[in-house]
């Protein structure tokens, strides 16, 4: 019998077993979730079944949560890793319209801006020697944006930083830059990664079903526009990250479609470095104003769809970053406990969910990121941007003799 789970019920699944909830599942999920736990490959699941653990409730959610959890120590250990970074806007200027957007401004809008290439370079500066590794840049669209510029800023950043790892522009702003240049695609991925662009963000994802699309945004990319910038950078020896917006117009049978893209993609390229869910944040958006979204997720929401992304992408990507930015503090340990291993970047100046509503703040330092993590149990570790380099901070008498075990063997 299906029922809805409480607050306090769900906020506690941390503490439940396998042999405390398995046999309370329906047997469709149990043999689901067991295949999955013995195979540690989510390429199993058909279509159907997968839909059948997105539409969870009751039992079955927290037999999800915990199979979920279970998986996440099996595929990616107990270390909670983190990245130094610096988030920048470099502007707010956008002529896209996205209705779930609140960064966005017109060029006469009193607080638009648009920093320079010397701005870049500086703020890029100031991260390294704050101790980042990485610097995250993406922005609006403006309409009058040089043709060249996105290649600018790389040259910029990498003049005054040689050793900077540039994580940057969306499939959004390639799509644009190529219109602005005329070069094909694959010639113009390839010019930025010579001037210095490491990893691209695979962000403008949103949701990647037409329909839903032309909701959010009647002027973005396509789906397949989408993907084939993805697949473009891949070939080209750019990875990328990995991503979805849930809460708003999209039902759970949108999350499975395209967790199953993602794996096909990831088969033939190998490119995903992470995959990030994140949550819509409403309030000040005119998708929400307009009555076309729901309120955000609820906490089931936030909970089941980092579940069922290590679920249905185990054995293809396996690093589940949390967004500390979309999500509260306890709200992202319980999501750490729902198969996430990824804390995400210290961000330095996050803008774009605070101007939606978020209130996580603009900064969390190494020093937060690691008291988190050590609340929860786990190990705090600091990553590069494509987790090759794994460094553990602490020293390791900070540590459970069996965390310390794993930790050194990190
Ligand atoms: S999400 Fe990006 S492309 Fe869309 S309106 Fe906002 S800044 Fe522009």
């Amino acid at each position: 019998m299906l029922r809805e789970l409480t607050h306090s019920e769900l906020e506690s699944f941390p503490s439940l077993d396998w042999s405390d909830i398995s046999s309370r599942l329906t047997p469709q999920n149990r043999r689901s979730l067991e295949s999955v736990l013995e195979t540690q490959n989510g390429s199993d699941l058909s279509l159907e079944e997968s839909y059948t653990l997105a539409n969870s409730e009751g039992d079955d959610l927290l037999g999800l949560l915990v199979a979920a959890n279970m998986l996440r120590a099996e595929l990616a250990g107990n270390i909670v890793t983190y990245v130094v970074n610096r988030n920048i806007n470099f502007t707010n200027i956008c002529f896209v319209g996205c209705k779930f957007c609140a960064f966005s401004r017109g060029p006469r809008e009193a607080d638009a801006y648009f920093h320079s290439l010397d701005d870049m370079a500086r703020k890029a500066l100031e991260a390294w020697e704050m101790g980042a590794t990485e610097v995250c840049i993406q922005g609006g669209l403006p309409r009058d944006l040089p043709r060249f510029y996105y290649r600018d800023i790389l040259r910029a950043v990498k003049n005054a930083v040689p050793q900077m790892h540039i994580h940057a522009f969306s499939p959004m702003e390639i799509v644009y830059g190529v219109e602005l240049t005329g070069m094909p695609l694959a010639d113009y991925l390839s010019m930025l990664r010579d001037n210095g662009l490491s990893t691209l963000p695979g962000t403008a994802a949103e949701i990647l079903d037409d329909e839903i699309r032309h909701i959010l945004s009647a002027n973005k990319h396509s789906t397949a526009q989408w993907i084939d910038v993805i697949r473009t950078a891949h070939r080209c020896g750019i990875r990328t990250t990995s991503t979805l917006m849930y809460g708003h117009t999209e039902t759970p049978a949108h999350w499975v479609r395209q967790m199953r893209l993602l794996r096909e993609i990831q088969s033939e390229t190998g490119g995903f470095t992470e995959f990030v869910p994140l949550g819509f944040v409403h309030q000040n958006t005119l998708l929400f104003h307009q009555g076309l979204a729901r309120t955000g997720p609820t906490l089931a929401e936030h909970l089941k769809i980092h579940a069922l992304a290590r679920v249905l992408l185990a054995g293809s990507i396996n690093n589940l970053q949390v967004s500390w930015v979309k999500l509260n503090r306890q709200l992202s340990q319980l999501c750490l406990h729902a198969g996430a291993n990824d804390y995400g970047g210290t961000l330095m100046e996050e803008n774009i969910s605070r101007e939606a509503g978020a209130t996580a703040g603009q900064y969390t330092s190494p020093e937060d990121f690691q008291s988190l993590i050590l609340e929860i149990g786990r190990i705090p570790a600091e990553r590069n941007t494509t987790y090759s380099r794994i460094n553990i901070k602490l020293p390791l008498d900070e540590f459970s003799a069996e965390q310390a075990l794993e930790a050194e063997f990190a």
